[in-house]
C-alpha cells in the first residue's frame, strides 16, 4: 500500500505542467497519501531537494506556465553512482512511489531508476514537441501550437502589407508536430518537418508557380529540426528568387511560456489525477497517456523506444489547401 509520493519535473518545461503537479498533489492528499515535491527534477532528487507539500502549495498555479517545481537536466543523473543517491535520497524520505513529469529522456531516467532500485514510477508525457509514442496528448503542445499560430498570424499580416516571403522556424526538436499543425493553422503555403526529406527543388517550384499566378504572399513553416533547416532556405531561396524580400523568423523560446489553455489545463489535470490512482493500485513503471481521450497506461520501457510517427494525411493536405 502507498503512503507516501513523490512528484518532480524534468527535462525541457512545458506550460500545463502546473496542473498536472496541483492534480497529483490534491489527489494524493485526498486519498491520505503523504506527497514530496522534488525541485529541480532529478538533480534534485540527487541534491535531496525534497519538500512536503500540502493542498496549498499548489494553490493559484494552474494558470501558470513553466513549473513550480522547477526543471533541470542532470548529468549526474545518467549515471548509476548519482541513480543511487536519488534512490537513497527517496528512500530515506520514506517514498515509496514516484511521478515523473517530463519528456522522452526524463523517461529513460526513470526506466534506469526502477531497473535499479525498482521504485514504482509513473511518467507522465510533458512536452510541446509531442514526441513520445503511446499517447496522443503531451503536456503543453496545445498551448505551444497557439502560441505559434498567434506568432504567424501576425506576420502574415505584414507579410500581405509588403509582398514578402516569410520562412519561419518552429520548435519542436526533432519531431515537426508543432510546425505541422501550426502551418495548417494559419494556411502556411509549405510546412517542412524532421520526418520528411526537405526536397528545396520543389519549394522553389512551389514559390515560382505562385510568382506567375500572383500570388506574393508566402508562408513557409520549418521546424527547428528539418534536415535542411530555415537558414540555409533562406539563402537559397534568395539566390534562387533575387527580386523577391525573403525574411527569416525564428519563434524561439516565446513557444515554451504563457499560461496554458484550457485543454493543456484539463488533459494535464486528468494525467496526474490518473497518474495517483495508478501507484495506488499497484503500477510500477507506466506512463499515463491519453489515447482517444480515454486514459491509456503504456510500459515506460516501451514507449521510449520509438517516435509518434506523423500524419502523412496532414502533411498531404497541407499541398491541397495552400494550392
Ligand atoms: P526530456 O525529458 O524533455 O526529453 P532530456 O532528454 O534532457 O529531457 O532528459 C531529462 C533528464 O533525464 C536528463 O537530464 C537526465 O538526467 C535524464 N536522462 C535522460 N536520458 C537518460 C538515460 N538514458 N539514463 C538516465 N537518465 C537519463
Amino acid at each position: 500500500m502507498i503512503q507516501k509520493i513523490a512528484v518532480l519535473t524534468s527535462g525541457g518545461d512545458a506550460p500545463g505542467m502546473n496542473a498536472a503537479i496541483r492534480a497529483v498533489v490534491r489527489t494524493a492528499i485526498f486519498h491520505g497519501i503523504e506527497v514530496m515535491g522534488v525541485r529541480y527534477g532529478y538533480q534534485g532528487l540527487i541534491d535531496d531537494d525534497i519538500v512536503p507539500m500540502e493542498s496549498r502549495d499548489v494553490a493559484n498555479i494552474i494558470q501558470m506556465g513553466g513549473t513550480m517545481l522547477k526543471t533541470a537536466r542532470s548529468k549526474d543523473f545518467m549515471t548509476e553512482e548519482g541513480r543511487s543517491k536519488a534512490a537513497a535520497n527517496l528512500k530515506k524520505h520514506g517514498v515509496d512511489g514516484l511521478v515523473v513529469i517530463g519528456g522522452d529522456g526524463s523517461f529513460r531516467g526513470a526506466c534506469a531508476l526502477y531497473a535499479e532500485h525498482q521504485i514504482p514510477i509513473i511518467g507522465i508525457p510533458g512536452t510541446i514537441d509531442k514526441d513520445i509514442s503511446g499517447t496522443d496528448y503531451t503536456i503543453g503542445f496545445d498551448t505551444a501550437v497557439n502560441t505559434a499560430i498567434e506568432a504567424i498570424d501576425k506576420i502574415r499580416d505584414t507579410a500581405a502589407a509588403h509582398d514578402r516571403l516569410f520562412i519561419i522556424e518552429v520548435m519542436g526538436r526533432d519531431a515537426g508536430y508543432i510546425a505541422l499543425n501550426s502551418g495548417i493553422a494559419t494556411g502556411a503555403e509549405s510546412v517542412l518537418v524532421p520526418e520528411r526529406i526537405t526536397n528545396v527543388e520543389r519549394v522553389a517550384a512551389m514559390i515560382d508557380y505562385d510568382q506567375k499566378r500572383r500570388k506574393n504572399v508566402h508562408i513557409i513553416v520549418v521546424a527547428e529540426g528539418d534536415d535542411f533547416g530555415a537558414e540555409p532556405l533562406t539563402h537559397v531561396l534568395q539566390h534562387k528568387f533575387p527580386a523577391m524580400e525573403i525574411r527569416h523568423t525564428v519563434l524561439g523560446h516565446i513557444q515554451r511560456g504563457g499560461s496554458p489553455t484550457y485543454y493543456d489545463r484539463v488533459q494535464a489535470s486528468r494525467l496526474g489525477y490518473h497518474a495517483v490512482l495508478a501507484l495506488k493500485d499497484g503500477m510500477v513503471q507506466q506512463m499515463a497517456g491519453i489515447v482517444n481521450n480515454h486514459i491509456a497506461f503504456a510500459p515506460l520501457d516501451t514507449v521510449v523506444k520509438k517516435h509518434q510517427p506523423i500524419d502523412d494525411d496532414l502533411l498531404d493536405m497541407v499541398k491541397v489547401l495552400s494550392s
